[in-house]
């Protein structure tokens, strides 16, 4: 049984390295070919010394997680479910538009959130994904779908919430961004948060950072905290500050994901309520029609109440779309096909 590298930082690859070779770019070439090149085979890495690439094989190997199931919606979108070395399994998903391709990934197997419109949180936390387990989705993904580096937008909106696996998903980020690694500009990496405002804090002193997208829902605590309970840890003016905070580039905006609920969330005052959270902030809004196969006991905002949402936002000079629905069919980023598996709900643990 070999260990597997991938997922290794430069420095830890540094250190693997040193035990076999004195010449610090062999682990420097290693890097390029695991991540940038996605290569999997040692024995391969030309431009390795083969009594490295020998010594190294008896003890290491390289694996991406394996592709399990491929669900294909009629508009292109592919929903993948992927299986890790310990058996569990995640989603990820490829969603083509017209200029770029997206890939959504997840962070943990299941979440602990308990958003009451997610299906994801029925599952409760299985575990958080590590770098490697991150990472290894989008090597997969560019793998199955030929993409060119840098030939796509990552966000980390899947399964789970990011900022509550910190230091597992920056990693993978530096993996990601770094040149010599995938090569993916951090601009077009968004992390998507359901509002975790330590994490958010802590994000603001990354450099580079992915940018950030708030998922919100509500625009008064009372609603907030009944359809997503961390705003009982972090309830909106919390929330909002730290946003305020963030050191944004020039043109860089938040973005906040708003799934519209029928009856819910999606009055006239709501949009009038969010107007006026978002202040002065940078930010422009996206619009999530409700999946209706998501969870039960919620309805999805017609399309022409969302359309009146949007212009009553954007009356306000608050920029705002409609997302176009990917994927429905298959209930794409809706942690569907990994709750039907048993593998992962073989030791969850409770919503909180
Ligand atoms: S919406 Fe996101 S943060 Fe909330 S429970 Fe689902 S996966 Fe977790």
């Amino acid at each position: 049984m070999t260990v597997n590298l991938f997922g290794e930082s430069q420095q830890a690859l540094a250190e693997i390295v040193s035990e076999f070779s004195d010449k610090p770019f062999h682990a420097r070439q290693l890097f390029s070919w695991i991540y940038s090149r996605a290569e999997t085979d040692l024995v391969r890495m030309s431009n390795l010394p083969r009594p490295l690439r020998a010594a190294l094989s008896e003890r290491y190997g390289i694996s991406h997680p394996r592709v399990e199931l491929r669900q294909t919606s009629r508009d292109g979108t592919v929903k993948y479910l992927l299986r890790l070395e310990d058996g569990k399994a995640v989603e990820a998903v490829y969603i083509p538009e017209k200029t770029r391709v997206t890939l959504c990934i997840s962070s943990q197997i299941g979440c602990p959130l308990g958003c009451t419109f997610c299906l994801t949180a029925k599952m409760g936390l299985v575990r958080n994904l590590t770098a490697g387990e991150i990472a290894g989705q989008v090597a997969v993904l560019a793998r199955e779908h030929s993409l060119a580096a840098n030939g796509y937008n990552l966000v980390f909106m899947g399964m789970g919430e990011p900022l509550n696996n910190y230091d597992e998903v920056l990693a993978a980020f530096r993996l990601l961004t770094d040149p010599q690694g995938f090569g993916i500009a951090a601009r077009h990496v968004t992390l998507s948060t359901a509002g975790v405002v330590p994490g958010i804090r802590r994000l603001a002193r990354e450099d580079p950072r992915p940018r950030l997208a708030v998922s919100l829902s509500a625009t008064t605590d009372a609603l907030r905290n009944e359809l997503m309970p961390i705003n009982r840890a972090y309830p909106l003016a919390e929330l909002f500050l730290s946003l305020r905070e963030l050191p944004l580039a020039p043109r860089e905006t938040v973005t906040l994901e708003y799934v519209l609920l029928r009856g819910m969330n999606d009055r006239w005052e709501d949009a009038r309520r969010l107007a006026s959270l978002a202040g002065r902030l940078p930010l422009k809004v996206n619009l999530i029609p409700y999946n209706e196969a998501c969870r039960d006991g919620y309805a999805a905002t017609p399309l022409e109440s969302a359309r009146a949402f949007r212009d009553a936002l954007l009356s306000r000079k608050i920029p705002a779309s409609i997302r176009r629905r990917r994927g429905a069919d298959i209930s794409a980023a809706c942690g569907q096909l990994a709750i039907l598996d048993p593998a992962i709900l073989e030791h969850p643990i409770p919503v909180a």
